[in-house]
């Protein structure tokens, strides 16, 4: 059993390490209850996570190993810290009212929100009871555990499609593609909001063929209301290094300007709101 802890705020680019050792591991996650989970940080301030204003708690656990994942500190639960969902929601309900007032309200990231499927859950119910606009960031791999119930209370699903090709998705998640689109054909069978997003990284996921078929993929979406191209940064780089781990991407630069122009081209040569 882990240590009950504090709830840090702070930000996703903090070094969070080893602070519950004792936390199961995040493919065996037992959380039918969702009283307690494990969390990286919040901010309190987010301008580029959903609509407005946002609160963004950074929950811990992740079944992919993206080469450029700026977070490798919220993959595991025993890097997160053990806190209550009573002690997450009071925190909320202090901010509620100004993120309210400035049209915004609570994104949960990660990590992956849906391996604690149990505590998210209640905190995206809890929200919405204080009346917060309600955001999910997920890559949708885990969309088949989502019942209709846990989407009913979120309001937009900010989705990450990393790539449109199998084979370039699993060498650079480690995962299968096919869980994230099939989510995203469900979440357009239910009109559900969604905002696509997309992470351009040189020499992994820029090729104009794989730009194509995301593009292809997402424009018949009506429910698709933005695609939002996030040029790759080596902001988490000084993690991988303190856990550890081996950084692909340290001779990586970001996307030049005309890279992204030309991304952001093909999305709307295809059809979609693409920003
Ligand atoms: S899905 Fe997100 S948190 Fe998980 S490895 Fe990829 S970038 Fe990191």
């Amino acid at each position: 059993m882990s240590e009950l802890r504090t709830l840090e705020s702070g930000s996703r680019y903090d070094l969070r390490k080893g602070l519950s050792p004792d936390a199961p591991d995040e493919s065996e996650v037992r959380d039918e209850e969702g009283s307690f989970g494990y969390c990286h940080s919040y901010e309190t301030s987010s301008r580029y996570d959903g609509p407005g204003l946002r609160a963004v708690v950074f929950v811990s656990g992740c079944l992919l190993r993206c080469s450029y994942c700026h977070n490798p500190d919220t993959w595991h639960l025993k890097d997160g810290t053990y806190v209550s969902l009573q002690q997450v929601l009071d925190r909320l309900s202090g901010f509620a009212p100004s993120l309210i007032k400035l049209g915004g309200g609570l994104t949960i990231s990660g990590g992956e929100p849906m391996v604690q499927l149990a505590f998210t859950r209640r905190i995206f119910q809890g929200a919405k009871k204080m009346g917060l606009h309600t955001a999910i960031e997920t890559s949708g791999f885990l969309g088949d555990r989502v019942d209709e119930s846990y989407l009913s209370a979120v309001d937009l699903i900010l989705l990450d499609i990393k790539s449109s090709d199998p084979d370039t998705y699993r060498r650079v998640t480690g995962r299968d593609l096919a869980p994230t689109l099939r989510f995203a054909e469900r979440l357009a069978s239910l009109s559900k909001p969604v905002w696509v997003r997309f992470t351009l990284v040189a020499g992994a996921t820029d090729d104009p063929a794989n730009v194509d078929g995301i593009a292809r993929f997402v424009a018949p979406m009506k429910n698709v209301q933005w695609v939002e191209v996030q040029p790759f940064h080596k902001m988490g780089e000084f993690k991988w290094k303190a856990m550890d781990l081996e950084y692909k991407h340290a001779n990586t630069e970001p996307p030049t300007r005309e890279v992204v122009n030309r991304v952001i081209g093909q999305f709307r040569d295809a059809g979609c709101q693409v920003r």
